[in-house]
């Protein structure tokens, strides 16, 4: 199946040619021709995946025919709307009507989702994608507002701050996309998500995205959709196939450090994405890689929008070749010239895992992940391989090796789920030799509160 015989509209087809992409991926086979019939869809799916164009491309198609159709939901006068200006500053602000809402989780994300739109819609000349951001100078994003774009790429958080003042009216909504709905409740945005999607018509197209389907996202997501199609892309596709994962055992910090040092230095790796557990961390490694001679930059959420924008760029334009970052700031940082991702920490999460390895491998690429891992921590691989279902492989270096071994084969206390005594390899170190080992850091910690959600203030506002 070709994007032409889905049907969609020449501009787009146009529009997708000059971005080189020949046919759509499994998850636009599936979730485009729906979406063009206006079904709801609850989508399982990675990022890496192509999700962006499987929401994007089906609602640029409806827009472009509706501007052909003259859409008689969206009256001329507020077709264009001119920014406000010093001139016209007493004018009375009319609240912006987007035709489409899309939430995500992190700033990032959402600039992300924007730059894609305005590259699936660059020939749909009257369409307009602006980003409403925490971070961002309220005096631009009025401004932005006061263009009347047809769609907003938004984080809750400060969506809900324009909502209460006025700036926005959803009357008019007709498309509503939840992108990385499982991560949007993981940040506990939960009741400012049910907030948002109350003031919306129930008559809206709903699409929900999400790695996973089960659990409360999945109810969530029946809650918000209506007789939605269900898709859940191809296995094959969310396993990382393309990217090579591996492991090496390291002693002490001083022992990770060096192997870091020694890995990056390697001249197949062109771009790199270092990810630690806390926002010092990534700091600390980064000044210590710089100091070494390395071309590296952190990115978390402690940094002004315009510093971490201005890394991604350096990013994108290969002009950086190390990036150390948190998982949160990292998330859905798509860079198809990463060759390398390293976990200096192991994610507190197994999820977590499959997300940062992605962030290599994009496009069609192959990608290595490389874990540095203490003996102590052999516990939380194991979590990641059930997870994943795959083996890491260890690997060592010569000249690096670890001097210890991890801890030989146990059998399984009866009673404990999720071990296996066959397993020679899933054996927590006791206790005693837990103990006064460096301990894994906590994720990345909300950078402000917010009362009654402790972790939702993460990358938002
Ligand atoms: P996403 O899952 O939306 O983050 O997209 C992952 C990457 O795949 C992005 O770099 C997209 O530009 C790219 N992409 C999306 N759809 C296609 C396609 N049909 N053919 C080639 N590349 C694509």
């Amino acid at each position: 199946m070709t994007f032409a015989e889905i049907g969609l509209h020449p501009a787009i087809l146009k529009a997708l040619a000059d971005s080189g992409y020949s046919e759509p991926t499994p998850v636009q086979k599936q979730a485009i021709p729906a979406a063009i019939e206006g079904r709801d869809l609850m989508v399982s799916s990675q990022t890496g995946s192509g999700k962006t164009a499987a929401f994007m491309l089906p609602a640029l198609h409806r827009f472009a025919s509706q501007e052909r159709a003259s859409d008689p939901a969206r009256p001329a006068s507020q077709e264009r709307r001119p920014a406000r200006g010093r001139g016209n500053d007493r004018q009375r602000f009319q609240p912006a009507q987007p035709k489409m809402l899309v939430l995500t989780p992190t700033r990032e994300l959402a600039l992300q989702v924007t730059a894609a739109t305005d590259k699936y819609g660059r020939q749909l000349h009257h369409v307009r994608a602006v980003a409403i951001l925490g971070g961002m100078p309220y005096p631009k994003q009025m401004e932005l507002l006061g263009r009347n774009p047809e769609i907003l790429v938004a984080t809750p958080g400060r969506l809900i701050d324009h909502m209460s003042s006025g700036k926005i009216d959803f009357s008019q909504l007709q498309i509503l996309v939840l992108d990385e709905a499982d991560r949007m409740l993981d940040m506990g945005f939960i009741e400012d998500i049910e907030r948002i999607v109350a003031a919306t018509p129930a008559a809206r197209q709903t699409m929900l995205f999400s790695a996973t389907l089960d659990g409360t996202v999945g109810e969530m997501a029946q809650r918000m959709t209506r007789n939605a199609l269900q898709i859940r892309v191809d296995v094959a596709s969310t396993r990382h196939d393309n990217i090579e994962q591996r492991m090496h055992f390291v002693d002490d910090l001083s022992h990770k450090n060096r192997l870091l040092d020694h890995l990056l230095r390697d001249a197949s790796v062109d771009q790199a994405l270092v990810f630690t557990a806390t926002k010092r961390d990534a700091d600390t490694v980064s000044d210590r890689l710089n100091v070494a001679g390395l071309n590296a930059a952190a990115l978390h959420g402690d940094m002004h929008q315009g510093a971490r924008n201005r890394t991604l760029t350096a990013l994108r334009r290969g002009q950086l070749r190390i990036l150390v970052a948190t998982d949160v700031a990292a998330r859905g940082i798509d860079v198809p010239t990463i060759t390398h991702v390293f976990n200096y920490d192991l994610p507190k999460f197994a999820e977590d895992y499959v997300h940062r390895i992605g962030r290599t491998g994009r496009a069609g690429r192959n990608g290595l992940a490389i874990s540095l891992v203490h003996h102590a921590e052999h516990f939380n691989v194991r979590k990641i391989e059930r997870f994943t279902k795959q083996t890491i492989p260890v690997a060592i270096v010569a000249g690096h090796e670890p001097t210890r071994r991890p801890a030989p084969a146990k059998p399984r206390p009866t009673g404990k789920p999720g071990w296996k005594a066959s397993d020679n390899r899933a054996n927590k170190p006791p206790a005693s030799r837990r103990e006064g080992l460096p301990r894994t850091p906590h994720r990345e910690a909300p950078k402000s509160g917010h009362a009654g959600s402790g972790r939702r203030a993460w990358g938002d506002r």
